[in-house]
């Protein structure tokens, strides 16, 4: 029986049971998975070693410090925790660590589309002002109205019996991709393309309506829901897996690189290499848990090749990845806040399609670095593909067509961070899946393979989010923890 989140939450209070039965087990990952993991099985009497690629802890909650000045920061991986993510909260209270509201959405929201800038609320009171082509009877209705209407029957079953009904939706529209669900909607009305257009542009739909509907229904659930909070740690989200650093800093090996695992009848090496001195080492141990991305784990080796199983192979192989790329922009003057932005979003159809305003410091005086752009899936192959100097004047140019020319004045530094270039996640920002991905590959994902026992984002029923990641390694932590 999977742990319900009654008893997830005892776990982060109250730890594991000790074990009578202590083990060596070898985490691999030091992003969130692998530390929540890897710090519940310390706690329990094993003996943990984490072997992490990179010179840092936390993974893909990653704050970018430099080349900005005045000491501020841009969240270039994680940078919002809905509140009902309960995992991540207890979390962030058992280490004391101090948050502020994350300020996703105002009525003050800037849109600029098809060549009309508007404020949020003034489009929510005449939606045809953006001019879209949308159907005679689709007049009048915002993007999430329409959105809305198309897969309203779909939120209420579920809503009937949340765990029953979530996979009787996922065996009935798995095959069905976002784009193809609104367009052939088989419980509702279909939307016309200039709806989907519309859709797509204003909800961050685009680059996503090619994957399967459950994975982006699962997505935007929770950025429809009216009043939703969202929070952000003080001071950067690395505070978050550097809490874990007091308990587990003899644990951890940085810089080691896991580029084969060895299963043998009663151990299981990982080999690895120093990634600045390519010196080898290898580590053996009774257990090991995989926190690493399948993009990254596709790179190493397994012997014997069949100690995986054809289905995890596949898996890994498979499983689709969303990339993503963020561009900060820092501006001497936080300009934004005098036209009435305190935090909360731009969205357009130019290249840069998502800019938000930071939520934090709002009023202070100086300096304020603006998330210029936040694209992913097709969006981002145009940023990826060109030098850092041009994204960074190429989302300043985009800028000041929504705010005028006055900001290039007050623009000090910019830096962007591309995740799909990133050495160390292989392509990938966050597990998504494509159409019939979810029924095909998910009951592979995360199942053990011998001595070798899975966690990571992509493991878990909340991917994309800390949240899974948290859930994924409460998970193989209580798996393992009772294994004689
Ligand atoms: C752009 C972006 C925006 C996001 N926004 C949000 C958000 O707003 N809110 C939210 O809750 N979540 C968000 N997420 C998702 C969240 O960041 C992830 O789900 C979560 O951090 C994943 O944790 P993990 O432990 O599963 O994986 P990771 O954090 O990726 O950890 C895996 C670790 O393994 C290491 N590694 C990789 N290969 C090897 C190897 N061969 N050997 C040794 N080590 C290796 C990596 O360096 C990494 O440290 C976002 C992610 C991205 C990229």
């Amino acid at each position: 029986m999977p742990l319900t989140s009654k008893q997830m939450l005892s776990i982060i209070r109250n730890g594991l049971a000790r074990t009578p039965h202590p083990k060596k087990i070898i985490v691999v990952g030091a992003g969130m998975a692998g530390l929540v993991t890897a710090s519940l099985l310390k706690e329990a009497g094993h003996e943990v070693v984490i072997l992490e690629a990179t010179q840092r802890v936390g993974g893909r909650i990653y704050t970018l410090r430099e080349p900005f000045v005045d000491d501020l920061y841009l969240d270039v991986g994680a940078m919002r925790i809905p509140s009902h993510h309960e995992l991540v909260i207890e979390y962030i209270k058992k280490f004391g660590l101090e948050i502020n509201a994350f300020v996703n959405t105002t009525p003050n929201d800037i849109i600029f589309a098809n060549g009309v800038k508007t404020t949020r609320k003034n489009y929510q009171q005449h939606p045809d002002i953006l001019r879209y082509p949308v159907a005679p009877h689709e007049k009048g209705k915002t993007a999430g109205q329409l959105l809305l209407a198309a897969i309203q029957p779909v939120i209420d079953y579920i809503q009937q019996d949340p765990l029953k009904h979530w996979q009787q939706v996922i065996r009935q529209f798995d095959r069905y991709s976002m784009e193809t669900f609104l367009r052939y909607n088989p419980v509702g009305a279909s939307l016309s393309s200039g709806a989907v257009e519309l859709c797509k542009v204003l909800l961050g739909l685009e680059g996503f309506p090619n994957l399967s509907f459950p994975a982006i229904l699962r997505e935007l659930l929770p950025l429809l829901t009216p009043n939703m909070l969202f929070y952000e740690i003080k001071g950067g989200n690395d505070h978050l897996p550097q809490a874990f650093m007091s308990q587990l800093k003899d644990n951890i090996f940085l810089n080691q690189q896991m580029i084969k695992i060895s299963q043998e009848p009663h151990q299981v090496t990982i080999h690895s290499i120093h990634t600045q001195s390519q010196r080898p080492l290898q580590t053996t141990g009774d257990l090991v848990i995989l926190t690493i991305p399948f993009t990254m784990l596709k790179f190493v080796e397994i012997e014997p090749r069949h100690s995986f199983s054809h289905n995890k192979r596949k898996a890994i192989r498979e499983l689709h990845y969303v990339p993503s790329t963020k561009i900060g922009l820092q501006f001497r003057h936080r300009f934004w806040e005098g036209e009435g932005l305190k935090g909360g979003s731009l969205a357009t159809d130019l290249p840069i399609r998502f800019a938000y305003y930071p939520s934090h410091l709002i009023g202070s005086t100086g300096s304020g670095i603006v998330l210029a752009s936040y694209t992913w899936e097709d969006d981002t192959l145009s940023w990826d593909n060109i030098p850092e100097p041009d994204r960074i004047r190429n989302a300043l140019d985009n800028l000041a067509t929504v705010h005028g020319e006055q900001i290039y004045d007050d623009f000090l530094v910019g830096a962007s961070h591309s995740w799909s270039q990133y050495r160390y996640t292989g392509g990938a920002a966050f597990s998504m899946f494509k159409p019939n991905q979810e029924t095909d590959l998910y009951p592979s994902i995360y199942t053990p393979e011998g001595r070798v026992y899975f966690a990571g984002e992509h493991t878990s029923t909340h991917p994309a989010w800390i949240e899974g990641a948290v859930q994924s390694g409460i998970r193989v932590a209580n798996d393992v923890n009772y294994l004689l």
